[in-house]
């Protein structure tokens, strides 16, 4: 089986062959705008949201991203500040205006997430929790899917279809990288899952080259083909100190490098007719 024959009656292009447009706090995702969203793999405190938060919105992203549930492989690592963390990004969300997306890793906690988000997030890891996606399902607040590390374009249009079949139409998927036996990057990022995703899905379809490489100087090349291969926006890892971070450090841009990032992305999208807003 391949995408090319899945059942998806809610999710397949045929749905909505104009293409749909997810609305998250004001922001359009899915429209003509390339919409950036950026912020650090984690929360960690106060002064690390808040000047992270500043320095994406004055460089030009439009959604503020910040784990504050962390699905972590090793139980020894940072797990995210939790309610804290949740706290912590309502306050940047309410300092900058900008919405916020947050990973939800256990439908227990939907309703405190939903409070401090505007979009879902939907990990990776989580991508077939069909619990996590049947009770997503009946909320009405964005969702961001992440693409399974293993999974086939046909298995994640059908996660897709989980969540839009028990009433949630609003979900943007999200390609993160996939396992392959290259080891000398996190993912390998697959590309090719953009025009043949906006070829099946109306959904809007968006790229994580942080997860995708797992490399900081990777980011901006990946972050370019991106958005020339038709992404609808970008997920992109940014933290105050990379080397000081608490998770995911060797894939964050500094403030600088996220910069000089959205103003190579910004001339790709001009050069292929859409903008950053
Ligand atoms: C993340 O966005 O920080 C994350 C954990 O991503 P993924 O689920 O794609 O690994
Ligand atoms: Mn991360």
């Amino acid at each position: 089986m391949s995408i090319e024959t899945v059942v998806a009656p809610l999710a397949g292009r045929q749905a909505r062959p104009e293409g749909t447009i997810v609305c998250a706090g004001g922001v359009e995702i899915g429209g003509p705008a390339v919409v950036v969203f950026a912020g650090p793999c984690a929360v960690e405190d106060e002064a690390q949201i808040l000047s992270a938060a500043r320095a994406v919105k004055a460089a030009g992203a439009r959604v503020l991203r910040g784990g504050a549930y962390k699905p972590r492989t090793s139980p020894y690592t940072f797990p995210g500040l939790k309610e804290d963390g949740l706290r912590l990004l309502a306050l940047a969300r309410a300092a900058t205006g900008l919405p916020v997306v947050t990973e939800v890793m256990d439908a227990r906690h939907l309703e405190q997430v939903m409070a401090s988000a505007d979009i879902l997030q939907v990990g990776s890891r989580n991508m077939q929790n069909f619990t996590l996606l049947d009770e997503i399902g009946t909320c009405r607040m964005p969702v961001l899917l992440k693409r399974g590390m293993s999974a086939t374009l046909e298995e994640y249009l059908l996660a897709a279809e989980h969540v839009m079949k028990g009433g949630n139409q609003q979900v943007i998927l999200c390609e993160r990288g996939i396992r392959t036996f290259e080891p000398s990057t996190r993912n390998t990022l697959d590309l090719n899952a953009v025009p043949m995703l906006k070829r099946h899905t109306h959904l809007p379809v968006i790229v994580d080259p942080s997860h995708g490489t797992g490399l900081a100087w990777m980011v901006p090349a990946m972050a370019k083909a991106a958005v020339a291969a038709g992404a609808d926006g970008l997920l992109i890892e940014v933290h105050g100190d990379p080397s000081r971070a608490l998770s995911d450090g060797p894939q964050a841009l500094t403030f600088e490098e996220f910069g000089s990032t959205m103003a190579a992305i910004s001339a790709v999208a001009a050069a292929i007719g859409r903008s950053l807003s």
